[in-house]
This record gives C-alpha cells, structure tokens and sequence, in this order.
C-alpha cells in the first residue's frame, strides 16, 4: 500500500454551480478560481470488531479503526466536517488512542473561534460530541437527524448547547454551501445520516459520512452492522460502486498514516482508487 506524506493534499478549483433546497446567503463568488484546501484530521486509532464493520463476518477478528474528521480552508472561511469528540467515557470505552481534536486545529495554527462553519454528517458522539468547542461556526445539520438527536441525546449537554445555537440552519435533502459543496441526505446510516460532495471543475470528492467505514464495504457490498435504513444505504453502496472520484470515509486506516514521526502530522493517503 503506498501512502503519501504530504500535507495539503486537495487543492481545488471552484467553479461547478450545485442546486440545492437551501442555500447559504449569497457571497461575491469570483469567477477565476480560488483554491480550497482539505485535511483529514485522525484524532483516534483503535481497534473495531469485525463484524461491525462487515455485517454477518463471522471471522471475529478486530480490525484497525482509525477516528477522522475533515478540515476545508476556503478564502477566510474555515469548514469543519465533522467535529470529533473529546468525551473521555467514550474514548475510554472505545478504547482510543486519542489525540484532542483541538490540539490538531492548533498544528495548523487555528483556534477554535476560527471555525466559520460545521457540517454534521449524523449525530453520533464521534461526529458532533465536539461541536460544542466551537462557538463561532454556522452549523448545517440534517432537519430529521437533530430532532432524532434532541429526543434521544446521547449527551444532554451537547443537546442544550444545540438548542441555544441561533446560527443551525437546517435542511431536508441537500444543502449547497459556496456553489461547489452539497451536503445531501442519505437516511442509511442513521435517520438523517448526510454526505458530502465537494466537486469543482477538476475533482470530485465524496466523504461518505458513516454510510460505509471501510472502501470494502463499497467494493465488496458489505454493509456495516449499524444500519438504521438497508435499502436507502444499499443504494448508497450501488452509487459509491459507480462514482468516478476521490471518497473519503471517517474511519478507514487507509487514509492517515498511523506511523507518522509526529503525531500532530496530518496527513492523507490517494484515495482508495489507488490503493489496496
Ligand atoms: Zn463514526
């Protein structure tokens, strides 16, 4: 497997206009092309049983599992995918090697009030338990998957602070931010469980959310265990089979590195076309 030591990997260009049901209020958008930069941001690694990652693998074998979420710099804006967590009762649990997630916005020299927008992909404590470092951001969240989280919160503190946020914009099935970034519903994960399309006139990047953890699960059309909808994450795995660019997932080993000098490093790896 060869694995690339670089820093800022995706560099894009902006110029793809997306419809979408909402829309973030209109910015001067330029028509030359400014860049954007991705990151993806491993702040755990541990071990996962297989047959969660695979549903029905009988091999009872625990696999690497790395914990990922996704950083975008565009002009003066800076979009977090995702947040992390930071809980010690489930990095315990998990049994996480852990790095807090703000210690790798600071390797890139960032403070938490620098983050200007959060996309959540689903309301798992792995995905929105940071969310609450981040005081500033605009928050895009699936409408189903909030009301989902604010009847059964996996952290009442983290609800609260939902709650009391004036800058949630919600959506039903997509929601385009900047003309070249979707977020769409999928509802196969969890009950609003969203993915990301970022796509410019060169690349087309899919991060994948929880709708499949490892490219294996694509490839293979093996789901994971934890499937709220089959058929709406089945369709998911067809279209991912069919999709003709680069797809991120926020648990896949295959993306960061994980022997790297220093760990506060980030990096990332060719995406799965190109490796195993
Ligand atoms: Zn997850």
């Amino acid at each position: 497997m060869i694995r690339f030591a670089c820093f800022i990997v995706i560099i894009g260009i902006l110029v793809c206009g997306c419809t979408g049901k909402s829309r973030e209020p209109a910015i001067h958008v330029e028509k030359a092309a400014p860049a954007f930069q991705l990151y993806a941001l491993r702040y755990g690694i541990s071990k996962m049983a297989s047959g969660y990652i695979f549903r029905g693998d009988k091999t009872n074998t625990r696999l690497d599992f790395h914990w990922l979420f996704y950083l975008l710099k565009y002009r003066d804006y800076i979009l977090l995918i995702d947040t992390g967590t930071s809980d010690p009762s489930y990095i315990k649990s998990y049994g996480i090697s852990f790095i807090p997630p703000l210690n790798l916005l600071n390797a890139l020299k960032l403070n938490p009030e620098d983050i200007t927008h959060i996309i959540i992909t689903h309301c798992h404590f792995d995905h929105i338990g940071g969310i609450a470092d981040y005081p500033d951001a605009r928050i895009i969240i699936q409408e189903d998957e909030l009301n989902a989280f604010y009847k059964k919160p996996f952290s009442r503190d983290i609800a609260d602070w939902l709650r009391k946020n004036k800058q949630i914009f919600t959506f039903t099935e997509q929601y385009t931010l900047w003309d070249f970034i979707t977020v769409k519903k999928i509802g196969g994960h969890t009950i609003g469980s969203s993915v990301v399309f970022i796509e410019t006139g060169d690349e087309k990047i899919l991060l994948a959310g929880d709708e499949c953890y490892f490219p294996r699960n694509f490839l293979k059309d093996i789901p994971s265990a934890a499937v709220y909808n089959p058929e709406a994450n089945g369709k998911f795995l067809d279209f991912l089979r069919q999709f003709e660019g680069k797809i991120y997932t926020f648990h896949d080993p295959g993306i960061v590195p994980d022997k790297t000098e220093n760990p506060l490093e980030l990096f990332i790896s060719e995406p799965w076309k190109n490796r195993d």
